[in-house]
């Protein structure tokens, strides 16, 4: 399958890895609109929200509590926001669920 995340998590194409284990991994955003910009995958290719089911919904918690992690890793003490963007209304551009960590300025509500 041609998709950019799943070669990111075989390491087939190459990133700046901020945390993997044999389920999830993250690394750091190629565009960054913040100054801390990571993304959480999970390994399998599940290609949106849409498609978390009673099965693997496990993978959401899981890459909830490790952004949490990486959160206070990268010192966002004063606060952090977690997106996930869904469909082209989402704005999703990589069809492989991903969840973006951004932090380290004062995030604007409600986002454009
Ligand atoms: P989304 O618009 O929510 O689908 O987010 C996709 C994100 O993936 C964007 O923020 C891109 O900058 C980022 N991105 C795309 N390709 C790569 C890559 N090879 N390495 C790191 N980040 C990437
Ligand atoms: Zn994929």
């Amino acid at each position: 399958m041609d998709c950019v995340f799943c070669k990111i998590a075989s390491g087939e194409i190459p990133s700046k890895k901020a945390y993997e284990d044999e389920k999830i991994c993250a690394f750091y955003d190629l565009d960054p609109q913040a100054p801390v910009h990571i993304l959480i995958i999970p390994k399998e290719h599940i290609s949106s929200i849409k498609e978390i089911t009673p099965e693997n919904s496990g993978i959401v918690a899981h890459i909830f509590e490790v952004a949490v992690k990486l959160a206070k890793e990268n010192h966002l003490d004063n606060g952090f926001r977690i997106v996930n963007n869904c469909g082209e209304d989402g704005g999703q551009t990589v069809q492989h669920l991903h969840i973006h960590l951004l932090g380290g300025r004062s995030m604007k509500w409600p986002p454009g």
